[in-house]
């Protein structure tokens, strides 16, 4: 079977390119993938397999019921761009104006498509079922969450989960893995300063919380340093600071906006106490009010060990265990993590890299390319990982 795994991947190249080109020309943001989500269902109704759409709005989810009974395992594509005007010179570049597929989304949904092709040929050797899911609005949308809520993960109930993404910092060829946390929690945070405006000459008659939030933010940066273990992991970051119109006046009231970024509950609920601490101490000292809105977004993403153990060993056995790293974790986020909370899986990257290609640039960036090779790629090791998973013994 090795070698005709490996034949019968290469002869979907072209069909995966096309794919991948027609979603990458014709990006659509989170929540709005209806004509994605129409090319995928209808290329798994061609497939054969059960589909049912309308998932979170947009999201599509196919079953295929292999011809004998066994576990039930979930494979996940994110499916929506970004607004972002893209600035490659490629032929198949964005034809929609400040809308681009710069994270990847167009990569992952035409593997997993790559996959149900495959499976779908060989039916009556899949022991089990193989559901795939195919959601909206990865991009801070919280597509994930939408579809476990309308239980996605269940009729029939998922025994574990797999996903990945497209990775420019790894070369292509070479599959990065997480044993547990993957990805961080990604929250927010607004911190108000509220003191009294007036007079910039008569600084007396006022309350200034410009330089309470001048208090406020190097006191956050201590957060971390003092009061996180060296051992774990956490940032925070201040990304805005709205405040003041004019040289000679005393604002009213400043707004401090951050991310907050974490790998265990334990950690991110220490910052959210911290931050409301600063906050009120800081204001309590200058004798003015404050406000602390904390808002939780993506929870950490943390693998199931095992499971990252199971992906490291099929892949490696495509690839070589050379080309199989485990990796720290990253302070990014994905929605993934909601699947991760409810069932057992993992979550990989498909290194996507190709300096020789000129493909070099990081995601979200307006030149952001991946090299095509990493959707037959991608297929292969999403089949071996399904194979190891139902024990299909296929390869
Ligand atoms: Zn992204
Ligand atoms: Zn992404």
């Amino acid at each position: 079977m090795e070698n005709s795994l490996k034949a019968q991947i290469a002869g979907m190249k072209d069909w995966l390119v096309e794919i991948r080109r027609t979603i990458h020309m014709n990006p659509e943001l989170m929540f709005e993938e209806v004509e994605t989500a129409r090319l995928v269902s209808t290329s798994l109704e061609k497939l054969g397999l059960e589909v049912k759409t309308g998932w979170a709005k947009t999201g599509v989810v196919g079953l295929l019921r292999g011809g004998q009974k066994g576990k039930t395992v979930a494979i996940r594509a994110d499916m929506d761009a970004l607004p972002l005007e893209e600035a490659t010179q490629v032929p198949y570049a964005s034809k929609i104006k400040g809308k681009m597929h710069a994270c990847g989304h167009d990569a992952h949904v035409t593997i997993l498509l790559g996959v149900a092709k495959f499976f779908s040929s060989i039916r009556e050797q899949v022991k089990g079922n193989i559901k795939w899911i195919f959601q909206p609005a990865e991009e801070g949308g919280g597509g994930a969450l939408v579809m476990v809520e309308e239980g996605v993960l269940e009729n029939p109930k998922v025994d574990a989960i797999f996903g990945a993404h497209v990775y420019p910092e790894i070369q292509i060829g070479k599959v990065g893995i997480n044993e547990r946390e993957g990805l961080a929690a990604t929250d927010r945070f607004i911190i108000k300063m509220i003191g009294k405006g007036g007079h910039g000459a008569y600084p007396h008659y006022s309350k200034d919380p410009i330089l309470a939030a001048g208090h406020v933010i190097t006191q956050i940066h201590s957060i971390v340093a003092r009061d996180i273990n060296p051992l774990d992991n956490a940032v925070v970051t201040i990304g805005k600071v709205n405040g003041g119109t004019a040289f000679n006046i005393i604002p009213d009231e400043v707004e401090i906006l951050g991310t907050v970024r974490s790998l265990t509950p334990e950690v991110r609920e220490k910052l959210k106490f911290r931050l409301e601490q600063v906050a009120r101490g800081v204001a309590s000292s200058f004798g003015m009010d404050y406000r602390c809105d904390f808002q939780y977004g993506y929870p950490a993403l943390v693998n199931d060990p095992h499971m990252s153990r199971l992906v490291a060993d099929a892949c490696s056995k495509g690839i070589g265990k050379g080309n199989v790293a485990f990796l720290k974790p990253s302070m990014g986020g994905e929605d993934f993590a909601y699947y991760l909370e409810k069932v057992p899986g993992s979550f990989f990257r498909l290194g996507c890299r190709n300096e020789a290609k000129g493909i070099i640039h990081p995601f979200h960036s307006s030149l952001f390319d991946l090299d095509e090779d990493v959707l037959p790629f991608g297929v292969e090791m999403f089949v071996r990982i399904i194979d190891e998973y139902l024990e299909l013994k296929l390869i």
